[in-house]
């Protein structure tokens, strides 16, 4: 595995694309339970304060940097540079298209009721020879939760996809990985959505010139308040970088 980029103290992946795509099929080959997670500059600011969230994605087994907020932030940072964004939604299409046409058990679980079930046909339909073999809403109550994870468990899985936003993704995959028996976990946020059609993904032109996050904020203003952690993100990546400067 590559190094780590530490950036405020979360522990990314010195990975491409291809690599994490590797990464994650060559967890789905092995015998152990494995955690991925995908943070952008918000979830690193929220796990400033949030120490089980901080404790999750120290511990994870692949941490990508869903964001180009974060690769700029190792540049400036002065130490070993992330060479691209890997965003969880491309990285989970590259992963469901290597695994078609083999016995990989797929299972998403998140979004609103029938929003994972969508995304499910969908994603056959993309990726032909997908087995996705069970769906679940992600509003379950405390009670019914015994009930999903035997669920999953019965059904074998191999692959489960978490999109309960963060950090509640984060600590719920950290708190079962072990029960669960299944060999990738991994948080996708709003993925399921976009697989299900039920939200955009930003134009090709805004991907490009990584504004996907100024996209996501004009076209949901309700996100304005969480993004208030962006500009601090930066001008505390700015000062992080100008100590570093100065202390040499
Ligand atoms: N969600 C859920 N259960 C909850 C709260 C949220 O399944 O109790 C889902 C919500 O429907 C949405 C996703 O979690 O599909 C969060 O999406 P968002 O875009 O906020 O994710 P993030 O920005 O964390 O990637």
């Amino acid at each position: 595995m590559n190094q780590m980029v530490p950036i405020m103290d979360v522990p990314i992946h010195n990975v491409t694309m291809e690599e994490a795509t590797d990464t994650v099929i060559d967890f789905l080959s092995s015998n152990k339970s494995h955690t991925v997670f995908t943070p952008n500059p918000e979830i690193i600011m929220e796990a400033q304060k949030d120490k089980e969230l901080m404790e999750c994605l120290k511990t994870a087994n692949l941490v990508v940097p869903d964001g180009i907020g974060v690769v700029i932030a190792s540049r400036l940072l002065g130490g070993q540079r992330l060479p691209e964004r890997v965003g969880g939604f491309d990285l989970m299409q590259n992963v469901l298209d290597r695994i078609k046409d083999t016995k990989i058990r797929v299972y998403f679980l998140g979004s609103k009721p029938g929003v994972a079930r969508q995304a499910a046909k969908n994603m056959e339909k993309k990726h032909p020879g997908l087995q996705i073999v069970g769906t679940r809403d992600g509003y379950f109550k405390p009670d019914e939760e015994r009930e999903l994870i035997d669920e999953i468990k019965r059904l074998k899985v191999d692959l489960l996809l978490v999109g309960l936003g963060a950090p509640r993704q984060e600590k719920w995959i950290s708190d079962h990985i072990e029960e669960l028996g299944v060999k990738v976990a991994a948080g996708v946020g709003g993925s399921l959505d976009v697989m299900a059609g039920v939200v955009k993904r930003a134009p090709e032109i805004y991907q490009k010139l990584n504004l996907e996050w100024f996209y996501r904020l004009i076209t949901n203003p309700k996100r304005a308040k969480r993004m208030l952690n962006l500009p601090i993100f930066g001008c505390k990546i700015i000062f992080l970088s100008l100590r570093t400067k100065y202390q040499k």
